[in-house]
């Protein structure tokens, strides 16, 4: 298992591959390029060349190396499309969802477990980093909420991937928050805008190889200010993982680095009678076994969460 990260850089964000110490032993640059102080090579240009990244890995010698865990991004900090994503894909939350009143994308309370996969998109520019402020956006929500899941990123492309070879598809996985205004999701009936606002896809910490996780039974848990919200296996998606990839694959060329949020157990906050909304000060902890804890506090506008944002307008 190899464990990615992209840290903020004097010149920008650099990938760095981490040891089980979380210490930094590569640079991806020196690991592509061949050279110390080569320009940053990022996560998402290594996962499509994962091969040629794979031979200078185990040639080149590590040097263990601490970092600053402020310096953390998510490990695709601006993803080159949306992040694609799928909702009600647990039984009992498309069940909480259906009980909530909040869902305006099907008709009746009883037919809540969904035949085919419900996707969406959230736009790349709402991806922050561990420890990043999630912004309250009070002046338009009041019904702010947490999703914790496993997501998926793909390494080699490709159309019409049947699920038998999906697995050759997917470089590996990390954790994200699907953040969610609970109230632009049901008024504006498509859920982009309510699951897109600025901050509204935390991410990471790592991007962790397919290799040794077995993405058919892991935990899938969140805490709101240490208390636990949810705690769910993947065994219990209705689409798996390779279901998933072989619909959007059927016509959507899957491209290296796209990432697949596979959806969120129950115990979300429209799930508690009356519902449990985040509010300023709330802190949002998200584990999935083998991938690491995300954290993130909910708060104003601050420096570092536009980060993300502020990159991708300077290309
Ligand atoms: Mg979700």
């Amino acid at each position: 298992m190899v464990k990615l990260v992209t840290l903020l850089a004097a010149d920008g964000p650099r990938g760095a591959v981490l040891n089980l110490d979380e210490q930094v032993v590569f640079d991806l640059g020196e690991l592509l390029h061949g050279t110390a102080n080569a320009s940053p090579v990022q996560v998402h240009d290594v996962v499509s060349r994962w091969d040629e990244a794979v031979v200078s890995l185990r040639r080149m010698q590590a040097r263990p190396a601490k970092f600053d865990a402020r310096s953390l991004l998510a490990p695709i900090p601006t993803p080159r499309r949306d992040v694609i994503c799928v909702g009600r894909n647990y039984r009992e939350h498309a069940a909480e969802f259906a009980r909530s009143g909040f869902d305006a994308s099907h008709g009746s309370a009883d037919d809540n477990v969904p035949s085919h996969p419900v996707l969406f998109t959230k736009l790349p520019e709402a991806v922050i980093g561990p420890n990043a402020t999630i912004e309250s956006h009070a002046s338009l929500t009041s019904s702010l909420d947490y999703e914790a899941e496993l997501a998926v990123i793909v390494g080699k492309g490709g159309r019409g991937v049947s699920r038998a070879d999906a697995a050759e598809h997917v470089w590996g996985y990390t954790i994200i928050n699907d953040v969610t205004a609970r109230d632009l999701q049901r008024d504006h009936k498509q859920w982009f805008l309510g699951k897109s606002l600025d901050t509204f896809c935390p991410m990471g910490p790592y991007a962790v190889t397919a290799d040794e996780v077995d993405a058919d039974d892991l935990r899938v848990r969140s805490w709101v200010n240490d208390e636990l919200r949810q705690n769910a296996s993947t065994r219990d998606l209705i689409f798996s993982v390779p279901e998933l990839i072989e619909t959007l694959s059927a016509g959507i060329s899957l491209l290296p680095a796209d990432i697949i949020a596979t959806g969120t157990p129950a115990g979300v906050g429209i799930g508690f009678s009356p519902p449990r909304y985040l509010k300023p000060g709330d802190r949002v902890r998200v584990e999935v076994s083998g991938l690491g804890a995300l954290e993130n506090v909910v708060g104003p506008a601050n420096a570092h969460a536009k980060w993300a944002a502020q990159e991708r307008r300077d290309e």
